[in-house]
């Protein structure tokens, strides 16, 4: 037997012990011959055999043949398929080109990176498709403390460039407001505090956990107290639904929200300044509009309010040429100004007819202590 043509194989058949035999298969002349001490050489021409594929790879070649029917030999030694015998045998010889190509250009650690490929894939158009599942999922794990922690760091940075105002009238109209606002929120779980801070564009954000900013031209150029009820609303609606929190657990990724809930809150302060001035998506402004629309309804203040405080800022606008740098930073940080105020409008028709809202009362500036004139 030549060596350099026989390969190991394994013969089935039902008068073998166990129903098989060892041995070793190999290419004579024409015929394919089967070798095993207990058993007689079994031959079979290599023209009319019966090859078939098997096994993970396709490369375990089970052969058969009419002169030994019920008998049938596995070799799964490729280079059986590569003898010049069977390889230029017209139809043996394209089959196993074909089962040599599929696994010559895919080795198995070829298939295992196109599976694992194919595997991330897959994940990452999960992923992609439930972020927003996701995000909340993470989102809610997170406590409120660690959100007030969080907002504290926030709030920190806005204080740095920036400081409260200290004008009494400001705060007392504030106050005004907010103590009709406040009160009527059913979600208990935030302790809002509410800050004006000397800035001349008109805007007002929320930070997460409880914190929110009012630039004092904001109240300035406010028309009624509604107005500012109705941007306080809004921000009000982006602390309770969480939107920074969920916007900071998308944008820093999860690793940092979680050392964030086990203590460590270097990475997630460091990232904190990335909220300021975030901008939220359309579908949370929507949602902080119509939240903040039933905040309004809640608190009996007349959700108008809303509308109208748009119509300011357009006037706004128009009045600074559209040249004011920065004065209208709220309309950059709550895009789709137009949408928002046909949805507010269409809210407006679900109001109940004769529902009564009650104004808010702004007392009148505290006036200037009397000096007892000297003798
Ligand atoms: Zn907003």
């Amino acid at each position: 037997m030549d060596s350099s043509r026989s390969w190991p194989a394994t013969a089935y058949h039902s008068s073998l012990p166990d129903g098989r035999a060892s041995g070793r298969i190999a290419v004579e002349a024409e015929d394919l011959v089967f070798h095993a001490d207990s058993l007689p050489p079994l031959r079979m021409r290599i023209a009319d055999m019966d090859i078939r594929f098997g096994g993970f790879n396709n490369q375990q070649a089970y052969i058969c043949h009419s002169q030994l029917p019920a008998w049938t030999f596995l070799c799964t030694d490729p280079r059986l398929l590569n003898d010049d015998v069977i390889a230029s045998h017209p139809f043996h010889g394209r089959k196993a080109r074909r089962t040599n190509r599929a696994s010559r250009n895919w080795p198995w650690p070829a298939k295992a990176l196109i599976a694992l490929t194919v595997l991330s894939i897959t994940g990452i158009i999960a992923l992609w498709t439930f972020r927003g599942e996701i995000t909340d999922y993470v989102a809610g794990k997170i406590p409120v403390s660690v959100e007030e922690q969080l907002g504290e760091a926030v709030y920190a940075q806005v204080l740095s460039t920036t400081k409260e105002s200290e004008d009494a009238a400001l705060k007392a109209q504030l106050d005004a407001i907010t103590s009709r606002l406040v009160p009527a929120i059913k979600d208990k779980r935030y302790a809002f505090k509410f800050h004006i801070v000397e800035n001349d564009t008109i805007n007002a954000f929320a930070v997460p956990g409880g914190h929110i900013v009012i630039h004092t031209a904001l109240l300035k150029k406010a028309k009624r107290p509604e107005e500012v009820a109705g941007v306080l609303a809004h921000e009000i609606a982006h602390i309770t639904r969480r939107h920074s929190l969920r916007n900071m657990v998308s944008s820093l990724g999860t690793t940092a929200v979680l050392a964030a809930i086990f203590g460590d809150m270097s990475g997630v302060v460091d990232g904190a300044a990335s909220l300021l001035g975030q901008k939220y998506s359309r579908d949370f402004e929507r949602e902080a509009d119509s939240k903040g629309f039933q905040y309004m309804l809640d608190a009996k203040l007349d959700p108008t309010g809303m509308i109208d405080f748009f119509a300011t800022l357009a006037e706004e606008e128009k009045k600074s040429g559209g040249g004011m740098s920065g004065a209208l930073e709220f309309f950059s940080t709550h895009p789709a100004t137009e949408d928002r105020m046909a949805t507010l409008k269409e809210m407006m028709k679900i109001v109940p007819v004769g529902t009564v809202f009650e104004p808010i009362v702004v007392p009148a500036e505290a006036p200037a202590p009397i000096v007892p004139a000297t003798p």
